[in-house]
Order: C-alpha cells, then structure tokens, then sequence
C-alpha cells in the first residue's frame, strides 16, 4: 500500500512521475502528490484519486525539472486530506527545502514530534511522515544522505522513502526497511519505486534496496550504504515483467482480466512442475530442503485475507496428502501469541505480493524460534522470499486487482503440488499421483468452461443485486472457498457476507435466514454431498433464497435451489480450483451492476505492507 516513485536522470520528471502514480495507483488512492527540484522546490498535492492530482498539475505549466517525487497515499496516521497527502516537506521556518514521501509506519513519531516541537519546529500534517521529514531536516548539515542516515537510525518502525533537497538539485536519496523499494537503473537516469509496474515502461534493469539500506542517486552515479554509512554493493538484475502484462487490454478491470488470466496463469504455474507419466512433482526452489519437509512433524500455514483461505485449503491438503499435522494462523496473531514451534515446524507463508508486513513478521517470529521457513509467493525477489529459507513461486504473473484473484488459484495450485511432492516421498503411490497429475494437468482448461457461464452468472448477481446481507457456504475443501466467496463480495460491492462452514449455519447463523438472505453454498459431488444437502434444505424449509455451485451432471440439486452454476467433475482435494470462480464472477458482477470502482475499492489497497 501507498505507491511511491521518484526519478533522477535527464528528461522531464513531471510527465513520468504521473505516468508511474498511475500504474502504482492501485496501491492506494486516498491522495496523490509530487514534488520537483527545479532550482526552487515546487509540491503540488491533492486528496483523492491520481486524476484530481494531474488536473491541479495542468495549471502549473512552471512545473518543470529533471529531479522529482510522488506518492498515492493509504492512510495510516490522519485522514485523506490536502495537508496529510505526501510529499511532506520540513520545516517552514528554519527547514532546507527538504520534500519526502514514505510508505510505511514510524512507531516512535510521537516522542520524536515532541522532540522537534521543543526544538521549534511546527507541522501542518497529523502524519507520522511529517516528523520524519521534519528529524531529517533537523539533522541536515549540507549532506542531503548524512541527514538521512542519522535521521533513520533514530526512528523506529517501517519505511521505504525518497527524499529531495532544494540544496542538492543534483541528488536523490531513497532508503528502506520493511516496506518496499525498488531501483530501476537507465542510461544517465533512475526510477525508484514501489513496484517493477512503474520501473519497465523506462528499463529492465533494477535493484532492490535491503532493509537498512540508503541509496544516493545522482544523474550518473549511484552508491548504497547502510545507515551507519557501511557500503554495500546491490545486485542488479533483469526484471521478468512485461508492460503488456501490466495493461489493461480489453478488459474494462483489471480484476476481470486477471479472472479470465486464470487458465494460461496456471498453465505456467505447471509448466515443467509436474509430470503425470511418472508420478512426480519437481520443484526446483526447494530441492535443498527435500529432507527436512519430509520430515516435517508439524506444518504451519501464515497468511492474510486471500493468502489465509488459500492457507486453509493448504492444511486440507497436506493432512489429506501427505499426512502431516498442519494449523493455520493468521500471520497478525501468530507473532504476538508466544507460538510453539517445535523441532521439525515448517511455517509455509503465503503472500501474492511477497511484502505483507503481518506476514513477515510473523515469519521471522517463527525463523527465531527455529522454524524451517518456506514461502509461497508471487513477486519474484520480494521481501518474503529473500527471507525464506526455501520457496515456490507462484509465477501467475503480475496481479494489479486489489481484490486478489488469480493469486489465489495459484497459491492453492501450489499448495496442491506442495503437497502432493511431499506426500509422494511418504504415503502416496505412484499411480495415485499419477492419476492425480493428470487431473490438475487439465484444470486450466476446466477453468475454461467455468469462465463461459460469466453471463449467466451475472444474472443471478442482478437479481439479488438489492440484498445487503448474504452468507456463503461450504463445507471440507469448499469451506475455504466459502470464506474466500463471501471475502470477495465484501471487499468491492461492500455487500455484508459471511462465510462458514456450511454445518456451522445452524448453530446461530440459521436465525438471520428469510426470503431475503440469498445464501451461496458450494455443493459438489464429494464426500460430504449428502449432508451438504440436508443443510441447503435446511436453509430452503426457512424461505431462504439458494444459490449452489453445483457438479456439471447433478441432475437433482436444481431442483433444490433457486440458481445452480455447474463446474467440471474433479478429485475432492481439487475442487476449489473450479469452485471459486463461480464466486469471484459473482462478486465482480454485483459490484459492477452497483457502480463500483472495482479496481480500487474502498479504504483498501493492494499489498498490506503496514501491521
Ligand atoms: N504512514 C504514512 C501516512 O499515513 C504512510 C502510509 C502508508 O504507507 O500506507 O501517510
């Protein structure tokens, strides 16, 4: 969350760096703002979305320079406002024209603006960034990098920063620790940002800044340093990214796009990863660790949101496969609770983009306390995978969409062949697997004739579309799929859903059922079809409105329910696969037909890099 870029280099900064705010907007969108070093520093910002911003900015035609920053804000400390927008800058009286924009938490800002109070200085913002911008600016001696580096080694908490100085037109210094930061290197020019989205459009060659870490950038020149000043020499590498990927297309949202990516995303998630003649499953990420995941005693799923249903299908999957004791916690709690984790724990993190600050966190807590760590992530080179100790990239390309959707069939895709390598290597036969490969092999194209019923789907969605409440539910692997449903329909139509395991309804949930509660439940043909059956009946004896994602062939559930959407026959442990597209379609139509933005829904933003 929070979108930051800055550039250094020879061509005009204002142009690139609103092109950047665009693309980085889905990180939040609360307020934008830039600012520019030409001779004077110029910070023009406005509460709202990026397109607010660039209508102010077509009234400074003066806005000219080669050095510049800007942010799209997710507030943490103080509500969208002009004032609390970023670039921040210090202090007015006696400050250097120091401007900064941050993205992250200082957890000591209070003592640290009391400190500054008492030496004279006075802020406009109720901004945790204010005061850090305000300490650097104290601390500024004539070297723009020194006050950063002193300044940093006084605050605690999460940052990824850029900062500017009226005094130095010719640097640009960015540091980090916590939040994320990359630098994309060109000819005679850098890009610093958040993400490779705003980077590619100019190079392909970038470096991503370490915890700790200050760079300086100059036109022409660049040095990394610790904030003790030690130096340090980064990687540069090629970024495996595209801007075709990262476009729109045809598509009206990105979230749609990303739904209808979902077959030739799996495609690659598989590609060269399983082999259904042989029965095997190779990942290459974690051929070091093979003995140690083998011999796991215990397995402990982390994650968030999206990544935490994915997680649950996870511990389904490996007490179901390969036979393994697995919990699931929310990454937030995990870390404050004092967890045991036992010799032969393997805590499994979850994150699409590799940066979720709960789940980090929560990892290292487990990491201290002696855990093999092994993430499932889909940015390459992000932070959770530079922690662990092992990995398995999701490789489903790049997801723009707030509401997460192809991350998550690809992290219960990799889940599944998680499961199924270690469960090979203890308990599984050859022909079970086998049988198993060739089913996941022919997933993507089942996702295929999911895809098609999106019509029909949005049918359903317009005739409930004036219902406030409504429950999803599900019952073994579907449960997840239940919470993820009602998650989905939450988070961009702001209809109030509530998912539950599908025998849990009538043990209070039951009361809320009338003619006007539509209630989803995820009932395929498996083990539990029969008694997931009684509960829908149970549901239709109290005039409650059915819905049911149903097995394609299932000749009687129509009769039963209201609306049926028929998926493909597949394995129990693969259903949620196909079962939850059904339900992203669902919540993708109903907040379209109630006029969202669902690119950018309400107070949320991609990618939680704050606690
Ligand atoms: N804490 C800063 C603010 O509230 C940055 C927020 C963020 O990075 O999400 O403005």
């Amino acid at each position: 969350m929070c979108g930051i870029i800055a550039y250094i280099g020879k061509k005009p900064a204002q142009p690139l760096l609103l092109e950047g705010l665009k693309r980085l907007e889905y990180r939040g969108y609360d307020s934008a703002g830039i600012a520019i070093i030409n001779e004077k520093l110029q910070v023009i910002k406005s509460v709202g979305r990026v397109r607010v911003l660039e209508e102010k900015l077509a009234q400074h035609e003066d806005l000219h320079g080669t050095l510049g920053i800007a942010h799209t804000r997710w507030a943490t400390h103080g509500e969208p406002s002009d004032s609390n927008a970023h670039p921040h800058t210090d202090d007015a009286e006696k400050g250097h024209g120091i401007a900064l924009i941050h993205n992250g938490i200082i957890e000591n800002y209070v003592a640290l603006k009391t400190y500054l109070e008492e030496r004279g200085h006075t802020f406009i913002s109720e901004t945790d960034t204010e005061v850090m911008t305000h300490l650097i600016g104290e601390l500024y001696e004539g070297d723009l990098e020194a006050a950063v580096q002193a300044g940093l080694r006084e605050v605690t908490g999460a940052y990824a920063i850029a900062v500017i100085c009226e005094k130095e037109p010719d640097t640009l210094v960015v540091a980090r620790k916590g939040s994320p930061l990359m630098v994309g290197v060109g000819k005679d020019e850098y890009i610093v940002a958040s993400d490779p989205s705003a980077i590619v459009a100019h190079t392909t060659q970038a470096f991503t800044l370490d915890d700790y870490t200050v760079a300086k950038l100059t036109r022409d020149s660049f040095r990394t340093t610790t904030i003790n000043n030690v130096p340090i020499t980064p990687q540069v590498r090629e970024l495996e990214f595209s801007l075709e990927q990262i476009e729109l297309g045809t598509f009206e949202h990105y979230m749609l796009k990303e739904i209808f990516e979902q077959p030739e995303a799996m495609r690659m998630c598989l590609k060269g990863r399983i082999d259904p003649h042989d029965g095997q499953v190779v990942l290459g990420g974690i051929s070091d660790h093979v003995r140690e995941l083998v011999r796991a005693r215990k397995i402990i799923f982390i994650g968030q949101g999206t990544a935490l249903n994915a997680a649950m299908i996870g511990e389904y999957l490996m007490e179901d496969l390969a036979r393994i004791p697995t919990e699931v916690e929310f990454a937030s709690e995990f870390r404050y609770r004092n967890p045991i984790v036992e010799e032969g724990t393997i805590v499994i993190a979850i994150s699409q983009s590799g940066e979720t600050a709960d789940t980090l966190a929560a990892l290292q807590e487990a990491k201290n306390r002696g855990a093999l760590a092994l993430g499932v992530v889909n940015v390459v080179g992000s932070t959770i995978s530079r922690e662990t100790d092992t990995g398995v990239y999701l490789r489903m390309g790049p997801e723009i969409g707030v509401a997460s959707t192809k991350a998550f069939i690809g992290q219960v895709m990799v889940c599944t062949m998680l499961a199924t390598f270690i469960g090979r290597r203890r308990n599984l036969s050859r022909d079970y697997v086998a049988e198993l490969l060739d089913e996941l092999e022919k997933i993507p194209d089942q996702i295929e004739k999911v895809l098609a019923l999106s019509d029909e789907i949005k049918s359903v969605a317009a005739k409930y579309i004036d219902r406030e409440n409504w429950l999803f539910l599900g019952r073994g692997y579907n449960y997840p799929v239940a919470l993820e449903g009602a998650l989905k329909l939450k988070e961009i139509s702001y209809i109030h859903a509530e998912g539950m395991p599908a025998a849990e309804m009538k043990h209070g949930p039951i009361a809320l059922i009338d003619d006007g509660m539509p209630t989803v439940f995820v009932a395929t043909q498996n083990s539990q079809y029969e008694k997931i059956l009684n509960n829908i009946q149970q549901v239709k004896s109290r005039s409650g409105r059915v819905i049911a994602v149903a097995t394609e062939g299932d000749r009687h559930i129509a009769d039963v329910c209201d609306d049926v959407f028929y998926v493909p026959d597949v394995s129990e442990s693969l259903q949620p696969m196909l079962t939850v597209v059904p339900l992203q379609l669902l919540a993708y139509h109903a907040a379209v037909l109630r006029g969202k933005d669902v690119d950018k829904p309400r107070n949320l933003a991609k990618s939680v890099t704050v606690e």
